[in-house]
């Protein structure tokens, strides 16, 4: 469960405590009043019945019954008379509400009695009379409007609780949203910040709550691991550059020897070997040198629109002088007819880079030499270029892993190389807001699709 929904239950569970508690003390406190009030109403009428009754002669006691019935004012109501005997003296009226005779006898021995009758009806026996007679009244009667109104009240207090209950859900979810709202967009930039981008930092808002001491706690971090990895990349570029004088002069040198030593067949085999094993290191300590470079430098680089198939074309003519045994078959597809859309704003030197690498790659690991390559457009804007072989292919489990550093599929450990130039040329193609797509099935072929926006769409 996220915060924002806890917090807002938890609001709205403390909210309806209060609220029950206070419809139910609202209640009790009404419903007590009303049984005070009415037990009250109904004593007076007792004392009133019976003073009047016990005070006048018999034989105008019926006339009195008609008259007191008549002027009740309690709904449905009953006086009843018993001697000290339990015998029924007076009774208004003929209805059976269990008030008998015993109960008259208790009322002697307790003076006063509350009675809860059947069907809602509400009684009270009192003892009235003097030392020389006594008589036991029971008034009974049925508060229908007092019962009304706790039925309306009971309504009411439901209805109002739900509501409240209800509303302080619906207030506890928007102001939890508003309160963890900084919160959100502190995790989406936190989320947008990559490796490329350590230098971004978050907003510290006013600097007195916890969320600004939270952004400022990641930016603190953001700067300790931006020149942590600022010296990371800066030591291997430098690392890289150092290495390569000694690799040049000890290449210019190895030249000479061979040159001074033509006639010594075994030397001249001996020094190839070498001469061979310096280029292969000079050749990974340029990668690197790139592979650093791109990582450290390329927001400063300076950047033009660079005419996609023409680059490509340039790559192909490179790559052909380097390895003449290459055949490429070059094909364009749906080109557009806006020369414009052709253009990608980048960094020249570093696509070429990439699109050899990729060329070497499908050249080195494909059986018949054989590259084909083919630029195309699509709709949306975006240019795509694919290099194709029909080589050993690319086991699937492997594909994921080919573009890290110095990562190398173990079969292809026949052909020479060092497992850089995946990783370098995905980093150059994401520096151009690219995307890079490998299909391969092993045996088969392998094919890396690189995709760029044109300079029209960005
Ligand atoms: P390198 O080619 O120097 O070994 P890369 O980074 O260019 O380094 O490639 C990494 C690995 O990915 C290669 O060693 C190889 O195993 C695999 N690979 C790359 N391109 C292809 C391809 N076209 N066909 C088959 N395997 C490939």
């Amino acid at each position: 469960m996220n915060i924002r929904r806890k917090l807002s239950l938890q609001f709205a569970a403390i909210v309806s405590t209060i609220l029950v508690c206070f419809s139910l003390v609202i209640y009790v406190s009404y419903e007590r009043s009303r049984r005070n009030d009415f037990y009250n109403r109904l004593e007076e009428r007792a004392v009133l019945t019976a003073s009047i009754i016990t005070d006048v002669v018999d034989k105008h006691r019926d006339l009195i019954r008609r008259i007191d019935t008549t002027s009740s004012t309690l709904y449905r109501e009953q006086v009843m008379i018993f001697d000290r005997n339990g015998n029924l003296v007076y009774n208004d009226r003929a209805e059976d509400r269990q008030i008998t005779g015993n109960l008259a006898k208790k009322i002697f021995s307790s003076n006063r009695i509350l009675l809860e009758l059947p069907y809602g009806y509400e009684g009270i026996g009192i003892e009235y009379g003097n030392k020389t007679y006594s008589y036991a009244v029971v008034v009974s009667a049925l508060d229908y409007h007092g019962k009304n109104r706790l039925s309306n009240l009971k309504l009411s207090l439901f209805i109002s609780t739900i509501l409240g209950i209800l509303f302080s859900f619906l207030g506890g979810w928007y102001f939890a949203r508003k309160s963890l709202m900084p919160m959100s967009q502190v995790v989406s930039r936190v989320n947008l910040i990559t490796e490329n981008n350590l230098n971004e930092r978050l907003d510290e808002g006013n600097g007195h709550d916890e969320i600004s001491e939270l952004s400022s706690t990641f930016n603190r971090m953001l700067e300790r691991l931006e020149l942590a990895f600022t010296l990371q990349k800066s030591f291997v570029s430098h690392a890289s550059h150092e290495f390569r004088t000694p690799l040049t002069i000890m290449l210019s040198e190895i030249e000479m020897m061979m040159i001074n030593h033509s006639n010594n067949e075994e030397l001249q085999q001996m020094l190839r070997s070498v001469k061979e094993e310096i280029l292969s290191l000079n050749n990974l300590s340029t990668k690197l040198l790139s592979l650093a470079k791109t990582n450290l430098d390329f927001s400063n680089s300076t950047t033009s629109g660079i005419r996609i198939d023409e680059l490509i074309m340039s790559a192909i003519s490179d790559f052909s002088k380097a390895n003449p045994t290459c055949k490429i078959n070059l094909e364009f597809s749906d080109l557009p007819e806006n020369q414009e859309f052709l253009v990608v704003e980048g960094e020249e030197q570093l696509l070429k880079t990439a699109f050899i690498n990729l060329i070497s790659n499908a050249f080195k690991f494909s059986n018949d030499s054989a590259v084909f390559i083919t630029v195309g457009f699509s709709n949306a804007r975006t240019i795509f270029i694919s290099f194709k072989d029909n080589g050993v292919g690319i086991p699937p489990e492997e594909v994921d892993n080919i573009f890290e550093p110095f990562y190398r599929i173990s079969t292809s450990n026949k052909v020479e190389g060092h497992g850089l130039g995946l990783a370098l040329t995905s980093r150059i193609i994401s520096l151009h807001k690219g995307t890079i797509r490998v299909r391969s099935k092993v045996g088969q072929g392998s094919e890396f699709t690189v995709m760029l926006p044109t300079a029209t769409r960005r």
